[in-house]
């Protein structure tokens, strides 16, 4: 059963936020399970697959809508039946993959998609394997790509504005969206869809692809890595935006999480 009309969302990035890079989610199990006996509701919001969101939902036993691909689009259980409603919010796959290819020729260097990789290059780029190869590259709503060069990030945004579209960076990868699509829109969506207006939303990121969910949240966390935060929430935590999590990951989002329920 959905807790939707929960008082509060947990609305939560996965990887390197709820999982560590080995996605190891082990300190956060305790968590899970508390916020399932209050009927807190938690919903991803990834850059991952609405494939890969089903297989985690089932193994930790999430109810809630998820929020896939940076805010591509959003899934959820029908009440009356088995099948699932779906919201799309950004650009199809096959819209956005011939754009990757136009950004790169402005650019003067290819952009390597995800989907055009070799399973041994996703395997050491991801550390996945097997089947969650295939589903990590069941990509709908988005166009995962390597890093460009770090010097040309702002040349590339421009440029992918100017085709209609928008990159966002996550922790191992870029990710190619529609113009206007991001989580913090997608929650919005969601909020709007439920007619959950007066939800409280406590939201938790590690990347640079946060920044928009965290911008939308009534409390904002920042879980570090082993290393600490990711350098571009600096600001944002020095001034007060953001809450750092005491931990890297699933300790760090364990911890806040307890914290946090607690102060509204
Ligand atoms: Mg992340």
């Amino acid at each position: 059963m959905t807790n939707i009309n929960s008082p509060i969302w947990i609305v939560t990035d996965i990887d390197g936020t709820l999982m560590d890079h080995h996605y190891d989610l082990s300190f956060a199990l305790d968590t899970l399970e508390l916020l399932k006996n209050k009927k807190i509701s938690v919903i991803p919001c990834t850059s991952k697959t609405a494939t890969e969101v089903r297989s985690l939902r089932k193994d930790i036993g999430l109810k809630d809508p998820f929020i896939v691909e940076n805010g591509g689009a959003i899934y959820g259980d029908c009440k009356e039946s088995s099948e699932e409603w779906k919201l799309v919010l950004g650009k199809s796959f096959q819209y956005l993959r011939p754009k990757l290819d136009l950004i790169a020729k402005e650019i003067g260097y290819p952009l390597k998609a995800l989907n055009d990789l070799s399973n041994e290059q996703i395997e050491q780029l991801t550390g996945l394997k097997n089947d969650a190869i295939s589903n990590a590259i069941k990509r709908e709503w988005s166009v995962p790509f390597l890093n460009p060069k770090e010097e040309d990030r702002e040349k590339l945004r421009e440029i992918s504005l100017k085709h209609e579209t928008t990159i966002y960076q996550g922790n191992r990868m870029s990710h190619l969206l529609g113009k206007g699509s991001h989580k913090g829109k997608a929650v919005m969506e969601l909020k709007n869809y439920l007619g959950q207006s007066n939800v409280k939303i406590i939201a938790l990121g590690d990347s640079q692809n946060d920044i928009p969910l965290l911008k939308v949240a009534d409390r904002a966390v920042v879980v570090p890595g082993p290393n600490g935060p990711n350098p571009c929430f600096s600001k944002g935590i020095s001034n007060g935006d953001y809450y750092l999590a005491p931990y890297p990951h699933s300790k760090g989002w364990s911890s806040a999480v307890r914290e946090l329920i607690n102060s509204f």
